[in-house]
């Protein structure tokens, strides 16, 4: 046992089966699930997770029944090709030593086809198909697909199921009146809403016998108007262990709800208090979710008594070995999970298959392979950004001779801006990752070093990796001592006056907007406060009105293209609104369809269409986009180097649409490959 974390490392009996500890794989949507011929993948996706020590993984969730997709053709689990299909993951899962349950899914009214059925006719803000109310004929129906679903996944070789009842799914809709309007024995009080993921649960234990896990992941705030109340879910979590749950999972807010649940601006354990209260409140073994994202904040929730279990799921996808870092002693190891969405969920919620920002590798264990080399090389990597790095720990994991030359004191390049942002502090985790990774692997690493073609005549292969420069518009004044690039702001931190115009409002104009709204910080309360949680979940849904302060800044965030609605989104599709919201509530003016005239001492003066204006702002801010670094290398007429040692990676590739996400999948496929 680890002296670090030795509740998180203990083990735990849950039902009918030990757990080797208290790491929970949560369920998460990979793509993988939804095409047969992609089984042998999300078995080395699970069975690495497995090797790396997580207790008990939970498959994406997995249809009941057609009707039950959340989108055509997504994977289920109801028949005998279903359950052959999924023995090659159970298998390498426990061939691992780790223990797999099959999350049973009803999206009910998210479900993205027109077959959708929920409890009322009530459709979801999220999703064009209005769904049916069910009969009485179909919830009888859809209680036998879940048994037989279950008695499916045990025939899978499956050690459990999970029952999802949370994120505004089927049973969530029946558990609250925000859906549930039934006048009949399903609808009603709390005790009739509950009737049905009771009867589904007592149908699953007597369907799968005594030896199968049953796990019931329940919504404990809802995070939407209409949503229950603790009581109610309270009463709803004892109604089920009296069914034969053996283990709680939780979840927190509806895919619907407007308040952000785990992205980076989300403080880490932000609900905590209410899953200890769940705790407190029943027989039952209880999990923790949502932003836990770290070995020590998971043994302080676990040894202060908040949960029994900690689930984790993106943490994983970033970092396969978490568990046996921890136990190692040397979390300092760990890759951590930043909560950007940008690879899993953005990709999930655009059915495209997910993967991992900081670990392009996730999805892709047996495509992305990173192998001994055969023939050792002198390799030189120029840059240190985000593509540079990704490059350079895979060339030398694989055996090269790597140099990291960087022009800057300090690794990171455009990320370490981004890691200044306010709700952006976790990118501080990959720079830190990183710098340990450099180190162990015994990187040569040359800071302050701007190195020319010449330098690197001895090596056998140049990765270029010299990523970006802010772009500088040509409009008369641009050069006025009003005009910062959002480098001087976020890095070089250059004051800003009250009134700012920001020239482009793409990812960093609107990142450069937060920085000026919340320069000092948020901590936690700030967090409840503004988005208005209530974290006891004693209020409906757990809601109550958000506070309104006065902002700090006047803010105007400009574009040249006509405004649309997802102007001031920035570019991730599952955290973009929140982004909004925080602007719109701070007053911030988007404005587009802009032309800029020029810059004097009275402001930024604008011309939309045939109207002259003058924003008199003390600051303008340029966000408008970035150009490549890379006129050190002689490129051909179509761009690509002419020394045929050199291969450009990330910004310095091409600028445009750069992120970091593109960065290190690129660095790390080319090491791959030299
Ligand atoms: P961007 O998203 O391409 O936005 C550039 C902005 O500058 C646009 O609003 C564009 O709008 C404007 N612009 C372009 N050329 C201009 C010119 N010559 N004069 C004036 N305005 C001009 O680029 P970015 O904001 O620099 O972000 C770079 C990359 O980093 C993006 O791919 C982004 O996705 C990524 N990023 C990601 C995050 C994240 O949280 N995931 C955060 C920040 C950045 P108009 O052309 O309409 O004026
Ligand atoms: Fe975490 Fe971002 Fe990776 Fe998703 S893409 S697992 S949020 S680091």
């Amino acid at each position: 046992m680890s002296v670090s974390y030795p509740t998180l490392l203990s083990p735990l009996k849950v039902g009918p089966k030990t757990l080797r500890n208290r790491v929970v794989m949560g369920s998460m949507h990979t793509g993988l699930e939804d095409r047969f011929y992609d089984a042998p993948k999300l078995a080395a996706y699970f069975a690495e997770r497995a090797r790396g020590g997580v207790a008990l993984a939970i498959t994406g969730g997995l249809a009941v029944n057609r009707r039950a997709w959340l989108a055509p053709m997504s994977g289920t689990m109801a028949n005998a090709f279903d359950a052959r299909l999924h023995r090659t993951v159970t298998r390498a899962v426990h061939d691992e030593g780790g223990l797999i349950a099959a999350q049973l899914l009803h999206a009910g009214r998210y479900s993205y086809h027109p077959m959708s059925v929920s409890a009322s006719a009530v459709k979801s803000p999220i999703n064009p198909f209005r769904p049916a109310e069910m009969s009485r004929a179909l919830i009888a129906e859809t209680v036998d697909d879940f048994a037989n679903a279950a008695s499916r996944a045990r025939d899978a070789g499956y050690d459990g199921v999970e029952i999802m009842g949370s994120e505004g799914y089927l049973l969530n809709q029946f558990l609250c009146r925000r859906v549930n309007r039934r006048e009949d024995e399903y609808g009603g009080d709390i005790e009739n809403r509950v009737r049905f993921p009771v009867e589904i649960v007592r149908a699953v234990r007597a369907a799968v016998g005594a030896d199968f896990l049953v796990v019931y992941r329940l919504s404990l705030l809802d995070l939407v108007p209409g949503g229950n109340t603790f009581d109610e879910v309270l009463f709803a979590a004892r109604a089920l262990e009296a069914a034969g749950v053996h283990l709680l999972n939780t979840g927190i807010g509806w895919h619907e709800a407007r308040v952000p649940t785990i992205a980076t601006s989300v403080p880490r354990g932000a609900f905590r208090e209410v899953t200890a209260r769940l705790r407190a409140g029943v027989g039952i073994p209880v999990c923790a979710s949502n932003r836990i994202n770290t070995p020590e904040l998971a043994e302080e929730l676990l040894a202060n008594g908040q949960a029994d279990l900690v689930s984790m799921a993106r943490p994983l996808l970033a970092d396969a070995d978490f568990v046996r870092k921890a136990a190692a002693g040397t979390p300092e190891r760990i890759n951590t999970c930043i909560a950007c969405n940008q690879a899993c969920l953005d990709h999930a919620f655009s059915l495209k298959r997910s993967t991992c920002l900081v670990n392009p590798r996730a999805c892709y264990e047996t495509e992305l392979v990173y192998r001994p080399v055969v023939v050792k090389k002198r390799v030189a990597v120029v840059g240190a950004g985000m593509a540079g790095l990704s490059a350079a720990t895979v060339a030398k994991e694989r055996g090269h001779d790597v140099t990291l030359f960087e022009a800057d004191a300090s690794i990171g390049g455009q990320f370490r801006m981004a890691a200044v942002v306010p709700g952006k502090e976790e990118f501080k985790e990959t720079l830190r990752y990183f710098e340990h990774r450099v180190r162990e692997l015994d990187i040569t690493l040359r800071l302050g070093s701007r190195v020319t073609a010449a330098d690197l005549a001895g090596f056998d292969e140049v990765v270029v990796a010299t990523g970006v420069v802010p772009r500088l518009p040509r409009f008369p004044g641009v050069d006025h001592p009003k005009v910062l690039t959002y480098a001087q702001v976020l890095r070089d931190r250059v004051p800003v006056g009250h009134k700012v115009a920001i020239v482009g409002a793409g990812g960093i104009g609107v990142d450069v907007a937060e920085f000026l709204l919340h320069e000092h910080g948020r901590g936690l309360e700030d967090f409840h406060a503004d988005w208005g949680i209530d974290p006891t979940g004693s209020a409906e849904g757990g809601l109550v009105e958000p506070r309104r302060t006065a902002p700090s800044r006047r803010i105007y965030l400009l574009q040249r293209k006509p405004a649309s609605r997802k102007m001031g989104n920035g570019p991730g599709k599952t955290t973009g609104w929140a982004h909004k919201i925080e602007l719109e509530r701070a007053g911030v003016v988007m404005m587009g369809g802009l032309e800029y005239e020029k810059v004097d001492d009275a402001g930024l003066h604008v011309r939309e269409g045939d109207t002259r204006l003058v924003l008199e702002v003390d600051h303008v801010v340029l966000c408008a986009g970035q150009e490549s670094v890379r006129s050190w290398v002689a490129l051909d007429d179509e761009g690509r180097p002419k020394d045929g040692r050199f291969h450009l990676i990330g910004g310095a590739k091409f600028a445009g649409e750069l992120d970091a996400k593109r960065a290190v999948r690129e660095g790390a496929e080319l090491a791959a490959r030299l």
